[in-house]
């Protein structure tokens, strides 16, 4: 079985539809076919300030919504990076070969420091993308199901299992990104050309997983289209449109084809109202679910250990090999 890798940040709470279409979806359905690693990745959280009640809270949170999305944790390995020191060790090793020119030019760095304020933005998110190349190389992924916005990182990633292997000898797999075409960007409901973003959506644009399906029927009903009035796919010219078309489509299981053709001379109204009762249908179990698995953290909790467990075993292996390779004296 090939070995995919990915996590998700336990930021603001609830995931929000770019989340689960870009990425969740991809790793509920990959479960099945590949030997599974999935993580909630909260070093990558605190590169931005945290609350810690909060940032305890949110990763219970980020672990139940996996949960209720689908994973199981018999058929994958689910677990906290917090909880496999490895990560930050192989971090380390990775910052001393990446290039300070090299982490400047990721451009998910530049977006997030630029939000920051020059001032504010610290090491840690400087060298997040760095982390992430350490993430994936401790668990020899042969795929990384992601966003498109983390295209670049799985290409950091590749360049620095290169140049490892060159340099040590062969030690790294070099993972493919595995970024679906049609919903490896979702954008944001009130603003069609940025991502839909945790960080940086406008609120009323932020689909949450968790808000009141009411909330949730009425951003819908008022994302923002064009003075157009044909429901067309066209990511160019009609990005709003096209956008609502992408997820209709994939949470119906409606080709965008098939959708255009039911909404001809049919007006925006029919398509938003549309898209609301279906997205009403999916987060209302999705919401209780949630729920559920956090009135019983204790099993949550020891899920969450056994998942560390079972994903130490691989990452020692890769860190041991790793600190031999550099030439680290062994500790005896
Ligand atoms: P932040 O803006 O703070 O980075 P985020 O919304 O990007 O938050 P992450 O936890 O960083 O959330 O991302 C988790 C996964 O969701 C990643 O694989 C990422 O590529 C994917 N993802 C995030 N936003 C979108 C989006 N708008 N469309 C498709 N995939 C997305
Ligand atoms: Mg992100």
């Amino acid at each position: 079985r090939p070995r995919v890798l990915s996590g998700i940040q336990p930021t603001s709470g609830s995931f929000h539809l770019g989340n689960y279409l870009g990425a969740v979806r991809q790793w509920v359905a990959l479960q099945e076919t590949h030997d599974a690693f999935y993580m909630v990745v909260d070093l990558h959280a605190i590169t931005i300030p945290q609350d810690p009640a909060e940032l305890r809270a949110n990763t219970r949170l980020a672990a139940a919504q996996l949960l209720a999305a689908g994973l199981a944790p018999e058929r994958c390995t689910l677990f906290v990076q917090s909880h496999v020191p490895e990560h930050a060790q192989l971090g380390w090793v990775m910052n001393c070969l990446t290039g300070f020119g090299e982490a400047s030019r990721m451009t998910q760095f530049k977006d997030k420091s630029a939000r920051q304020g020059a001032d504010r933005a610290t090491v840690g998110l400087f060298t997040y993308p760095v982390l992430q190349v350490a993430d994936i190389l401790l668990y020899q992924a042969d795929q990384v199901p992601v966003g498109e916005d983390q295209r670049q990182h799985i290409e950091l990633t590749r360049d620095l299992a290169e140049r490892f292997n060159t340099r040590f000898g062969p030690t790294f797999t070099l993972p493919a990104p595995y970024i679906l075409k049609e919903t490896g960007k979702i954008y944001d409901l009130q603003d069609p050309q940025i991502k839909m973003s945790k960080s940086a959506s406008t609120p009323k644009g932020l689909v949450n997983l968790l808000d009141e399906p009411k909330v949730t029927a009425k951003k819908v009903r008022s994302a923002v289209t064009d003075t157009d009035t044909v429901i067309r796919f066209d990511p160019v010219e009609k990005p709003g449109v096209s956008n609502l078309l992408t997820i209709q489509s994939t949470l119906t299981g409606t080709s965008v084809a098939e959708l255009e053709q039911r909404y001809e001379g049919k007006g925006y109204g029919a398509l938003k109202s549309d898209l609301a009762e279906a997205m009403v249908d999916f987060v209302t179990p999705f919401r209780s679910r949630t729920q559920e698995l956090l009135d019983d953290p204790e099993t949550l909790d020891s899920l969450l250990a056994k998942g560390a467990e079972k994903a130490r075993a691989v990452a020692a292996e890769t860190l041991a090999e790793t600190y031999d390779r550099v030439g680290f004296l062994p500790a005896k």
